[in-house]
């Protein structure tokens, strides 16, 4: 069983020492935060997470 659904994680930009894993906020929608939150804010959006079905 995989642990996670294609977590996709790659360095930070920005602080160059945690890693972008793909969280959720408070609206469910999915984004890229730092590993390294608090003291690294870095967030990306991730526009591939929205799923449209009917
Ligand atoms: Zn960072």
């Amino acid at each position: 069983m995989a642990k996670d659904e294609d977590v996709t994680i790659w360095d930070c930009p920005k602080c160059s020492t945690g890693k972008l894993v793909k969280r959720k906020n408070k609206q469910q929608e999915a984004f890229y935060g730092c590993t390294n939150f608090p003291e690294c804010r870095y967030t990306q959006p991730c526009d591939e997470e929205k799923e449209f079905e009917y």
